[in-house]
C-alpha cells in the first residue's frame, strides 16, 4: 500500500463577498474541469473541486459561497462551511488589496483565531500596485504579513501553489490509483441510509486487517476484506469511528469527507434509503460521484418488508431523479438482513473491471468508424467534421481520445452517441467514459 495520503487534504477558501474566491478557485480548478467530459444533465457543483498541486492533488473548498447562501434559508448550509474549515487541512483567508480591511474582514479573522496555525492571509487584486504598501495595512488582521495575489490575472498562482505544495500532504494524483491489487471501495449516502451496517455485514468475518489509513490524523477508515477470494479496501467516512462514539448519535453530514472517501476510490457505493426516497443530499452525493469519473453502484437500501407498490414507485423516481446516472448498475438490498449482497458485489466487480479496461487503438477505431458511418457527425458551415482515429488516454475512468477535425464543434448529442457506441461496444457498465478530443488542423 502506498505511504502517501490515501485522502485527499482539503484547502478551504474563506472571505467576504467579492474578493475574489471564485476567481481564485477556478484558477485552482480549471486544469481538472478542462478535463471532464460533459455528462448528461449533471449540474456542477462549484463549491468543491480539485486541484492539482505538485505530484498530487487536494479538495478546494469555497465556504464563501456556502456562507453567502447561508444567509437565506438552510441552515445546514451554514453549518457545512462551519465543517468545512474545522476539517480543512489549510484555509486561505482571501481579502481584497485594494479595499484595505473593512469590518467584515476583522469578523472573519476573528472567526478563524482558533484555526491560524493553518490559515494563510491571502491579498488579491494586486496587480500594478505595489504589494509592501498594500500588505501594511493588513498586518492589523494578527495574521501575518499577507501573500500578495491577483487572481483574475494569474498573479502569484506559482507562489500560492508552492505555499500548498509545502503546508499540505498531498494525496498522490489519482492517475496510477490503486490499478494493481485492491479495489478501493467507497460507501458514501447521507446519515442513516445504512453505510455502517452493510461496511459491517460485508466485513463481518471477512475482516483481514482493520486499521486507520497511515500517515493521516483524518477521521476516515480503511478496513482491507475478501470477497470471493477477491482483494477489497472499504473507504469509510465516519461509520467505524461512530459506532465507537456512541454518545454521538446524530451524524453530521459531511461533503467534504464524502469527497475524500469517493477521491480515494476506483468504485463507489451509493446508498439509498428506500424508504426516504431520493432527496436532495442524494441527488448532491450522486452528482459528486457523477463528476468524479469513478465507477458507480448504487444500492437501493432497505429493501425489506417493503409493498410492491413502494417498490415500484422508488424504482420510477429512482430514474427520473437521477438521469445523469444512466450508466450504473442499480441493485436493491438489505444490508440489514444481507439480502442480495452477492449481486451488489458482482455489480461492484463488474464496474471495477470496466473502468480499467484497456482498449486497443485498432479497436476503438473501428467503433468509431462504424459509428460515424451509421450516423455521421453534422457540417459546420459546409464543412463535415471528420473524425479519423481513437486511442485509449486513461483509465478509472476509461477515457478515450479521438482525432479529427474541427472536433470541438461536435455538438453534447453526438458525443453521448458516440460514448454509448463505445459502451455498448466493451461492455463498460458501470463506469462513466469520458471523451477528449483532438483536432489536427
Ligand atoms: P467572490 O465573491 O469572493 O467569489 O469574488 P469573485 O471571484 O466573484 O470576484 C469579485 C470581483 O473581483 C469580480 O468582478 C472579479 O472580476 C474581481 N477580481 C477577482 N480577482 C481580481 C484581481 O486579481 N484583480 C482585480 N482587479 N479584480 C479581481
Ligand atoms: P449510516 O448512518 O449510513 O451508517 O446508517 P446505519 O448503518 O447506522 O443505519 C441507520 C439505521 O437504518 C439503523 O437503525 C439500521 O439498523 C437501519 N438499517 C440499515 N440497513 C437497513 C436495511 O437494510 N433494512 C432496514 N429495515 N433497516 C436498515
Amino acid at each position: 500500500m502506498e505511504h502517501a495520503p490515501l485522502v485527499a487534504p482539503t484547502v478551504a477558501l474563506v472571505g467576504r463577498p467579492n474578493v475574489g474566491k471564485s476567481t481564485l478557485f477556478n484558477q485552482l480548478t480549471r486544469t481538472r474541469d478542462a478535463l471532464v467530459a460533459d455528462e448528461a444533465g449533471l449540474t456542477r457543483d462549484r463549491q468543491y473541486g480539485l486541484a492539482d498541486i505538485a505530484d498530487g492533488h487536494c479538495i478546494v473548498v469555497d465556504t464563501g459561497g456556502i456562507m453567502e447562501q447561508a444567509e437565506g434559508l438552510d441552515a445546514s448550509v451554514a453549518e457545512q462551511s462551519r465543517l468545512a474549515i474545522e476539517e480543512a487541512d489549510f484555509v486561505l483567508f482571501m481579502v481584497d488589496g485594494r479595499a484595505g480591511v473593512v469590518s467584515e474582514d476583522q469578523a472573519i479573522a476573528e472567526m478563524l483565531r482558533p484555526h491560524t496555525a493553518k490559515t494563510c492571509l491571502v491579498m488579491n487584486k494586486c496587480e500594478g500596485l505595489d504589494r509592501d504598501v498594500l500588505a501594511a495595512d493588513f498586518f492589523a488582521l494578527g495574521l501575518g504579513d499577507p501573500l500578495g495575489i491577483a487572481a483574475a490575472h494569474g498573479q502569484g498562482m506559482g507562489l500560492l501553489r508552492e505555499l500548498l505544495a509545502q503546508r499540505i500532504a498531498l494525496a498522490p494524483s489519482n492517475k496510477p490509483r490503486r490499478e494493481h491489487g485492491r479495489v478501493a471501495v467507497a460507501l458514501v449516502g447521507r446519515p442513516n441510509a445504512g453505510k455502517s451496517t452493510l461496511l459491517n455485514r460485508l466485513v463481518g468475518e471477512n475482516r483481514v486487517i482493520a486499521s486507520d489509513v497511515a500517515g493521516t490524523t483524518r477521521d476516515s477508515v480503511e478496513v482491507a476484506f475478501e470477497y470471493n477470494g477477491k482483494p477489497y479496501t472499504l473507504i469509510d467516512t465516519a461509520g467505524l469511528r461512530r459506532k465507537a462514539k456512541v454518545y454521538d448519535r446524530i451524524e453530521k453530514f459531511s461533503v467534504v469527507k464524502t469527497l475524500q472517501a469517493i477521491e480515494a476510490s476506483n468504485v463507489v457505493v451509493a446508498l439509498i434509503d428506500a424508504r426516504e426516497g431520493v432527496g436532495a443530499q442524494d441527488a448532491r452525493i450522486l452528482g459528486m460521484v457523477a463528476e468524479s469519473g469513478r465507477a458507480i453502484v448504487v444500492a437501493i437500501n432497505k429493501w425489506d418488508g417493503l409493498e410492491d407498490e413502494q417498490r415500484a414507485q422508488i424504482k420510477s423516481e429512482v430514474e427520473r431523479k437521477l438521469p445523469f446516472l444512466d450508466y450504473a448498475s442499480f441493485v436493491s438490498i438489505s444490508a440489514l438482513h444481507g439480502s442480495r449482497l452477492k449481486e451488489l458485489m458482482q455489480a461492484v466487480s463488474k464496474a471495477h473491471r470496466a473502468a480499467f479496461c484497456d482498449l486497443s487503438t485498432s479497436a476503438l477505431s473501428a467503433v468509431l468508424e462504424k459509428a460515424v458511418h451509421a450516423h455521421p457527425p453534422p457540417a459546420v458551415a459546409g464543412r463535415r467534421i471528420k473524425l479519423r482515429y481513437a486511442h485509449q488516454g486513461g483509465r478509472n475512468p476509461p477515457t478515450i481520445v479521438i482525432h479529427g477535425n474541427q472536433t470541438e464543434k461536435l455538438n453534447n448529442n453526438y458525443r453521448r452517441y458516440l460514448v454509448n457506441a463505445f459502451r455498448q461496444a466493451f461492455e463498460l457498465d458501470g463506469t462513466p467514459v469520458h471523451l477528449h478530443f483532438k483536432t489536427s488542423d
